[in-house]
């Protein structure tokens, strides 16, 4: 057999052999690190997700406005109030991004 034919075809095969262990190591231990590295939603505290749909929706649902009164003009993303302010915080003092 050709040497680089062979040298070609055993590369071919570490490298299909390598995506296969790396695959299976990330079936075996995500949910490891899900379990130890818990993140529960930013705005509700419901485990599973950083950013869970209801708090997704309600912070998207959300326009942007111009805040009355303000110099300069000021924009606001949503109330400084309830989820939007728990993922605010958790984004400012956790980096945690959703
Ligand atoms: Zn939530």
């Amino acid at each position: 057999m050709d040497p680089v034919a062979h040298r070609r075809r055993w590369r071919g095969a570490l490298v299909r052999a390598r995506r296969l262990i790396v695959a299976l190591l990330t079936a075996l231990l995500d949910p490891l690190v899900e379990l130890v590295l818990r993140r529960d939603c930013a705005g509700c505290s419901d485990p599973g997700d950083p950013l869970c749909v209801r708090c997704r929706t309600l912070l998207t649902d959300h326009r942007p406005r111009q805040a009355r009164g303000r110099r300069p003009p000021v924009w606001t993303a949503g109330p400084y109030a309830g989820r939007h302010r728990r993922v605010l915080l958790a984004f400012k003092h956790r980096g945690s991004t959703a």
